[in-house]
């Protein structure tokens, strides 16, 4: 099938024109952790400065995208790789215009975080939103863990589906140590920091 595709990138405004006209830099901000651990939160309230400076955002977030995009899709191994690959490659073409692209998804496995570093390449920053299997289940924003421990929810991550934590993040958020106001300031930091770095670069 491919080699009937002919991709028309060339003939496109490119990266640069749409960032000019934005007057920032495209980058993908990958929250990952456990489900509670706090990424809709820190996604929601740096969205919310970057909003306030004028910044053009965009979240994606993992439940969200279950009701839509990837509504088709369980959470088997297959399955959970292909959530990823989908939402990567939608942040890819946000950053590619110059947004600056929230996600917000378990993203439980190293084969799925290295999926999306793939795919975004140095768009990508890694930000593992720590916290205990047990201070999520204490937490339960959302009701999971009480199913999970009830046995309604087969796959459930860090019960029954594994999650490898990140070997090397770029940022590490804390969030029973800190809160969430600290956590954002510290995440608005290290992007800060990056987009200075990709400055640089040009
Ligand atoms: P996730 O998106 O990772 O599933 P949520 O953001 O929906 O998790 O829920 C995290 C819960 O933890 C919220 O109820 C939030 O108020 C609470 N919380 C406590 N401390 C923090 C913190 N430092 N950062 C983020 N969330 C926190």
């Amino acid at each position: 099938m491919t080699q009937h595709l002919h991709p028309e990138f060339h003939r496109f405004l490119h990266r640069h024109d749409k960032e000019t006209l934005l007057g920032q830099r495209g980058i993908v901000v990958w929250l990952c952790g456990l489900s509670g651990s706090g990424k809709s939160t820190i996604a929601n309230s740096t969205e919310r400065v970057l909003h306030q400076q004028g910044r053009f955002t965009v979240i994606l977030d993992g439940d969200n995208l279950r009701t839509g995009l990837n509504a088709n899709l369980g959470f088997s191994d297959d399955d959970r790789l292909e959530n990823i690959r989908r939402i990567a490659e939608t942040a890819k073409i946000l950053s590619d215009n110059g947004i600056i692209t929230l996600v917000s998804a378990i993203t439980p496995r190293g084969l799925h975080r290295d999926l999306a570093r793939g795919i975004l390449g140095r768009d990508f920053l890694e930000v593992f939103v720590k916290a205990r299997f047990d201070t999520c289940a204490s937490r339960d924003p959302k009701g999971l863990y009480a199913k999970a421990s009830a046995g309604q929810i087969p796959n459930f991550t860090g019960k029954d589906s594994a999650f490898e934590e990140p070997a090397s993040p770029d940022l590490v958020l804390h969030t029973e140590a800190a809160s969430v106001e600290d956590c954002t300031f510290e995440l608005l930091e290290v992007i800060r920091q990056r987009i200075q770095a990709r400055l640089k670069d040009g």
